[in-house]
């Protein structure tokens, strides 16, 4: 679960990290407030979306228009605002589509000497946190990491402990921070990994992480993700979410139990199991196809879940083809062929569906497919089915 810039801020500054005074505003008149209230020269303007790179980015309506602007006066503030919110923001992280503008975050400018980098993952191969910290700053972190690997620097942090007091010192000096600076780095670096610990996070990155002129360190970006199994622990980390943010068709898949992640193909992919629904999506490709849709309706699928599951991959007005892809262990599958039916009789079917069948039962549900009458093409393995429904395509 992803959250707002301002959210994680709050609770960053909750849990002692440093971050700026800010002042969230929803209408241009609260922007020109926000101004007055934080009571300094310059202050920032930063759109709240789910999504980076919007000091880069510019909106459909006004071309010239940053997502991160600089302003000098209360009157600088509110036209800013003017032109942000309501409108579309296009960013490298958004798609071409871009994402609507409802939330601004004004902030006190800081005096910058140095933008840095901080990021803490998951690392697959410790099974463990790890701190990332970099001095390239500000940029794409993943251009450092792919031209010059070298500049980022990784410490694993203690799942249990945190980071330790001489990784932060070690970081510091390797970041080439001073004087002020390195006592300040050993007390953000150790509450920034705490902070994810505590909040089972899956991302925390800080990018840019400022060093101000008076040797500080302070947060000027706070991007943050939870680990979806581990919010029930966190009832009150729940209240953030921001569906409004979320692709309409995996809220409405998650309300109904299924896993589904939305792709830019055209052929739609139903599929029990996580694994099973990964080499569909691989056969497709190898085949000539593009998948729309991950999709995972799990072992268990009942007639509704199937139902709902055809609904959300039809929806997608850029599917064109669909493919069901169901081995039966722990459901028979001439249980699911008789869900299968039932779904389609109730939304009626306008793209080519290809199915395939494997495990208990497959020869009774395959003849219930044949016999059923349905336009349904009943493929034996799955090599023969990506084949089969990409070439409804060409047809
Ligand atoms: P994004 O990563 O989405 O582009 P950032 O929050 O990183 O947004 O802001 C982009 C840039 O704007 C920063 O690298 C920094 O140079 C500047 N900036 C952001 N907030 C402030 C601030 N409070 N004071 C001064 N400069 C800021
Ligand atoms: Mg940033």
């Amino acid at each position: 679960m992803k959250i707002h810039e301002y959210q994680a801020k709050k609770l960053l500054a909750d849990a002692g990290v440093a971050v700026p005074r800010g002042i969230v505003a929803k209408t241009p008149d609260e922007a020109a407030g926000a101004f007055d209230e934080l009571g300094g020269e310059i202050a920032v303007v930063k759109v709240q979306i789910h999504a980076g790179g919007r000091g880069q980015g510019r909106f459909q309506e006004h071309p010239d228009q940053s997502g991160v602007v600089l302003v000098r006066s209360a009157n600088q503030a509110r036209e800013n605002a003017e032109r942000m919110l309501g409108n579309t923001l296009v960013t490298v992280q958004t798609g071409a589509e871009g994402k609507t503008v409802g939330t601004l975050l004004v902030e006190e400018g800081l005096n910058i000497a140095n933008e840095l980098y901080l990021g803490v993952v998951i690392d697959r191969e410790s099974g463990g946190p790890v701190l990332m910290a970099s001095s390239e700053g500000g940029m794409a972190i993943e251009e450092v990491a792919h031209k010059s690997p070298e500049k980022i620097f990784r410490e694993p942090v203690d799942s249990g402990y945190g980071l330790y007091p001489f990784q932060a010192t070690k970081l510091a000096f390797r970041l080439g921070l001073l004087g002020q600076a390195i006592r300040s780095a050993g007390k953000f670096l150790p509450k920034l990994c705490r902070f994810f610990l505590d909040h089972d996070c899956s991302l925390t990155e800080i990018n840019p992480l400022v060093v101000t002129e008076e040797g500080e360190l302070v947060a000027l970006d706070a991007k943050v993700s939870f680990d979806d199994n581990a919010l029930f622990r966190h009832k009150d980390l729940k209240e953030l979410r921001d569906v409004s943010e979320e692709d309409e068709a995996e809220v409405r898949a998650g309300e109904a139990g299924l896993s589904y992640v939305n792709l830019d193909g055209n052929i739609g992919c139903l599929v029990n199991g996580a694994g099973l629904a990964m080499s569909t999506m691989d056969l497709i490709k190898l085949h000539g196809g593009e998948p729309a849709n991950f999709l995972d309706v799990g072992g268990g699928a009942d007639v509704d879940q199937v139902t709902e599951a055809f609904r959300i991959i039809l929806a997608d007005k850029n599917v064109q083809a669909v493919l069901v892809n169901i081995f039966g262990g722990i459901m028979k599958c001439d249980i699911i062929v008789e869900a299968l039916l039932s779904a389609y009789d109730k939304i009626g079917f306008s793209v080519p569906l290809a199915v395939r069948l494997e495990g208990t039962n497959v020869e009774l549900a395959r003849q219930m497919l044949v016999e059923s009458g349905r336009d349904i093409i009943v493929a034996t393995d799955l090599t023969d089915t990506a084949k089969k429904i990409v070439a409804t395509l060409r047809a």
